[in-house]
This record gives C-alpha cells, sequence and structure tokens, in this order.
C-alpha cells in the first residue's frame, strides 16, 4: 500500500486526488488548513468504504508546520511514496493594485509552500530511491492570466521547480512532474458565473470546462509505477485551452 500525501486535500481538486488514489488501495494523507470539517468528512467517507484515510492540519505556507506534518507522518506511516502539492489560492486583482501583502501570501501559499514540502519529503525518499512528486500548477503558469500577475509568476515558479528538481533527482529514482490544469469547477472559480463558463468553454477546443475528476485522473497516471520514464513535464489538462 502506497503512502500518498496530498496537500490542500479538504475541498476541490486535492479532495478528488485524495479519493482517486484510496480507490486505488492507497493510504491517502488528507492535508487542510482551514477547512477541518470538510477534511474529517472526507476522511470518514473513505472510511466507510473500508479505504485508508487520515486527515492533518497544516499551513503549508509555514515552513515549521510543514516539517511538523513530515514528522507525524513518517511517526505514523514511516514513509511516503507519492507526494502531490495541491495546496494553492487564488486572487483576481489589477497588477497596480497588488500589495505587498498580496505578493507575499500569493508567493508563500503557491510556490514557497511547494518548496518546504519537497525539501521535507526528498531525503526519505533518495534514502528509498523511489519517489514520485505531482505538483499542481495551472495554465496561467504556462501563458500567464490578466489580473492574476502574481498567481501567474507563482505557478510559473512550481513548473521551474519542477523541471530543475526533476533533473536532479533522476538518478535517485524519483520523478517530478506538473499538472497545469485550465478551469476547473471548484470554490477556487465560484466567483465565475455560468454566462463566464459558457464564454470559457467556447474558447476551449472540446467546449467544455474540466472536473476535478479530470485533473486526478492525470494525477494518478503521474503517480503509476509505469510513468517511471516520465519526469519534468507540465501535463497541460485544459481541454486544449493551452497547446
Ligand atoms: P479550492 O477548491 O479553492 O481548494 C483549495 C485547497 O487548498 C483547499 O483544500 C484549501 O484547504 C487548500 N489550501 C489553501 N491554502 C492552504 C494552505 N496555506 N495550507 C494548506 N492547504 C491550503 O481550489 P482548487 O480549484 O481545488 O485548486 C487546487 C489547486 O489547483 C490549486 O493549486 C490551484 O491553484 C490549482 N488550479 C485550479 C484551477 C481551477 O480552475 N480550479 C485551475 C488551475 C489550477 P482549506 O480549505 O482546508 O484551507
Amino acid at each position: 500500500m502506497r503512502n500518498v500525501l496530498i496537500t490542500g486535500a479538504s475541498r476541490g481538486i486535492g479532495s478528488e486526488c485524495a479519493k482517486a488514489f484510496a480507490s486505488l488501495g492507497d493510504n491517502v494523507i488528507i492535508n487542510y488548513c482551514n477547512s477541518q470539517a470538510a477534511a474529517e468528512k472526507l476522511c470518514s467517507e473513505l472510511k466507510a468504504q473500508g479505504l485508508s484515510a487520515s486527515c492533518i492540519k497544516a499551513d503549508v505556507s509555514d515552513p515549521k508546520m510543514v516539517k511538523a506534518m513530515f514528522c507525524e507522518i513518517e511517526k505514523d506511516f514511516g514513509h511516503l511514496d507519492v507526494l502531490v502539492n495541491n495546496a494553492g489560492i487564488a486572487q483576481t486583482k489589477l497588477f497596480t493594485d497588488i500589495t505587498d501583502e498580496d505578493w507575499q501570501r500569493m508567493i508563500q501559499t503557491n510556490l514557497s509552500s511547494v518548496f518546504y514540502c519537497c525539501r521535507a519529503a526528498l531525503s526519505p525518499m533518495i534514502r528509498r530511491h523511489s519517489g514520485r512528486i505531482i505538483n499542481i500548477s495551472s495554465m496561467w503558469g504556462q501563458v500567464g492570466g490578466s489580473c492574476e500577475v502574481h498567481y501567474s509568476a507563482a505557478k510559473a515558479g512550481v513548473i521551474g521547480l519542477t523541471k530543475a528538481l526533476a533533473k536532479e533527482e533522476g538518478l535517485s529514482g524519483i520523478t517530478v512532474n506538473c499538472v497545469a490544469p485550465g478551469v476547473i469547477r471548484t470554490d477556487m472559480t465560484s466567483n465565475l458565473s455560468e454566462e463566464d463558463f459558457c464564454a470559457l468553454a467556447e474558447e476551449t477546443p472540446t467546449g467544455t470546462t474540466g472536473t476535478p475528476k479530470d485533473v486526478a485522473n492525470a494525477v494518478v497516471f503521474l503517480a503509476a509505477p509505469e510513468s517511471g520514464f516520465i519526469t519534468g513535464q507540465v501535463i497541460s489538462v485544459s481541454g486544449g485551452f493551452v497547446v
């Protein structure tokens, strides 16, 4: 049974990843920050199906909390096979309105968190000569999003981190890849109206927007033992919005 940590798994894409891994028979560790009730509900639902799941609270933008979370995981489960860096926040603002606090919060939550979690996960993975890291970026990290400059910069940073780390860890038996979702219906996009979704779907070659399951499928694929020859890649799950 693989031990799989998914950050920000209380809701949305992370929650769907937790369900997907658990249904494959993996032991899922559901990280949350604020949504304790949602994380515990998901955990109970999975356990009620006879699947293996537990919850762990940590603000992944805080290096001390990340360190404590990994210590607890080591104590409870010994090692981690798969790390999915999914936790993230979004904010829509004109570039000239972005404050120092907005910038720091965005970079800490969406980029530094990936650094903290990869750093904590890597040494044991190197010792075991085995591991899978999947980082959730965004299509805006690939092509840039207007009124989301800080978000786009953080997500582009995640892509750079992924590619460089993949090169460094290839000989250690660890793969590091990115999934870059397009428009996915979750709380993060709940500010969009039905008209907005229709307009975005029309701009998309598949004529649809995506679901958390679409993203989870790509994450599970990259984590599979058969995907060991894929590293340093960015898989776009955007219905062809980005090609
Ligand atoms: P969501 O529904 O808003 O969920 C965000 C998740 O991140 C929640 O579980 C939240 O946990 C967690 N989180 C936020 N800050 C955290 C922190 N400091 N520490 C720990 N967990 C934290 O968002 P989503 O749409 O599922 O997004 C998941 C990922 O996909 C994000 O990285 C996002 O940027 C990326 N993405 C989403 C879309 C989209 O269209 N939805 C597109 C491209 C990329 P709590 O509620 O417990 O605080």
